[in-house]
């Protein structure tokens, strides 16, 4: 780890203290204070008012019992979250995530996380992140349902359109969305569509947010290419995960003429010389809910399944880390360094350790931090917000545009603010101090609160 300025060095050690064991969310500070020495340098009112501390204290935490039936009739009971960060931009917005892993140190990464992504869209959207230690996997149907009704019965409260505004995440697609929605419905008594985002589109959801956070990451690629005179035209890519935002990101990137040869899931990768056929994998994943063991049997003969290695050993231009944290560390990132990989862009939130992406940075490989590569889902759920405040709904085709064009601008942000703070070309210096000083601005105009 580098040395932390002085007085930011205080802060984390702060931060460290009172949060003891959150390991993951003393690590998306760190990331974020480290980029923030020539900010306080240039002003330090920042730290004076102590705006940056606030910011590194939730303005409210609720944990909660989740208790449900399951199948058998056995009584289960999980624990649920949500971490309303920063609302200074706007209500509280951001995903839940079901998966066994889920405790208070990864929400609050989450939610840390996603206060800059946000204002980085430059959309009138706070941060928060919320969910459980519920794993969907193997559930019935019935089961994900009556325990979505009970994570919904204490949640409601806490939530409204001007309020709190959660989406999916890790095991949260348009079914949960739906389920948590209809008890919000229920108990509320009111068709508050502007409540959540990822909605089906014949319930007030929006045209490609189903695809929006794997297309963003690859529009945003798409623009480092182009302002190095490339393309992704046979480009070899590389991407973890074959969830929503993998299978979206692979979608994208063959449309603009690269193929992906890899992909993944937890209990491992599979390798497709041909380049992964996108609907066979769809099949299997959104309407079999099946496992990347079952890609392979099915493609006969052209793709090998490896369960004992990294999907990172897999020679390729383009890496696209889509499945969760720290996922890619600093032996992966020399293997791709080996390989010739020029660009890694992150779909997922956190992917890379610090470790590797020092050794992004060292070899020259250009870095897109998730918090402006994939802020395409978040921003294309405040597109949805819009539509259901004005109670319209606009065409896919110009969905997608709006989303490309939000992209671009993140990306030309990011860099114009690196080339601002003395970082020319460092993204992810850039994404953490345009979204910092956004946020920290409109702190400091609503006074203390
Ligand atoms: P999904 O649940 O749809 O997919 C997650 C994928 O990652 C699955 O293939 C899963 O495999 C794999 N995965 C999860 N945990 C591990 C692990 N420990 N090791 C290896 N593979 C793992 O989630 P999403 O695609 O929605 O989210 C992926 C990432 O993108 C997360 O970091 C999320 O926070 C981030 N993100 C998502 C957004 C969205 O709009 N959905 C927006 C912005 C960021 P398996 O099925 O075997 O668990």
């Amino acid at each position: 780890m580098t040395e932390l300025h002085r007085e930011l060095h205080d802060i984390y050690d702060e931060v460290a203290r009172r949060n003891p064991g959150e390991v993951e969310f003393h690590q998306a500070v760190y990331e974020v204070l480290n980029s923030l020495g020539p900010v306080v340098e240039k002003h330090p009112d920042y730290v004076d008012t102590a705006v940056i501390r606030r910011l590194c204290e939730p303005e409210r935490q609720i944990i909660f019992r989740v208790p449900w039936f399951d199948d058998s009739g056995t009584v289960q009971i999980n624990r649920g979250f949500r971490v309303e960060f920063n609302s200074a931009l706007g209500p509280f917005k951001g995903g839940l995530r079901f998966h066994p892993s889920v405790y208070l140190g990864i929400v609050k990464f989450l939610g840390f996380e996603q206060i800059f992504k946000n204002s980085l869209t430059g959309l009138p959207i706070g941060g928060a992140k919320g969910g459980s230690d519920f794993d969907p996997k193997g559930r019935s149907d019935g089961e994900i349902m009556r325990f979505c009704q009970s994570f919904m019965t204490e949640l409601y409260r806490h939530l409204g359109e001007y309020t709190d505004v959660p989406a999916g995440d890790i095991g949260v697609g348009m079914r949960e969305i739906g389920y948590l929605f209809g008890q919000y419905k229920r108990i509320t008594n009111r068709y508050e569509s502007g409540v959540f985002t990822g909605k089906g589109l014949t319930w007030g959801g929006s045209q490609v947010r189903t695809e929006a956070t794997g297309y963003g990451t690859v529009f945003f690629v798409d623009e480092i290419l182009r302002a190095e005179g490339q393309s992704f035209d046979g480009k070899k890519v590389v991407v973890s995960g074959s969830g929503n935002v993998a299978i979206y990101a692979i979608e994208k990137v063959h449309a603009l003429g690269g193929s992906v040869v890899a992909c993944s899931d937890s209990s491992g990768y599979v390798y497709d010389e041909k380049g992964i056929d996108l609907e066979l994998l769809k099949e299997v994943k959104e309407s079999r809910r099946g496992r990347i063991a079952d890609y392979v049997e099915a493609r006969r003969g052209t793709a090998h399944l490896v369960t004992s290695r990294s999907v990172w050993e897999v020679a390729c231009d383009i890496a696209l880390p889509c499945a969760t944290q720290n996922e890619l560390g600093g032996d992966d990132a020399d293997m791709l360094i080996d390989s010739g990989c020029r660009i890694v862009a992150e779909g997922a939130n956190m992917p890379c350790t610090p470790e590797a992406v020092k050794r992004f940075d060292a070899a020259g490989v250009t870095f897109a931090p998730g918090k402006a590569a994939n802020a395409g889902g978040v921003a294309t759920s405040a597109l949805e917000m819009q539509q259901n405040a004005s109670r319209d709904s606009w065409t896919f085709e110009d969905t997608e545009a709006r989303l490309a064009e939000i992209m671009r601008r993140i990306h030309d942000r990011c860099l114009s603010t690196a080339e601002e703070y003395g970082q020319p070309g460092n993204y992810a210096a850039g994404a953490n101090i345009a979204g910092f000083i956004r946020v920290a601005d409109a702190m400091l105009a609503l006074g203390l609160v």
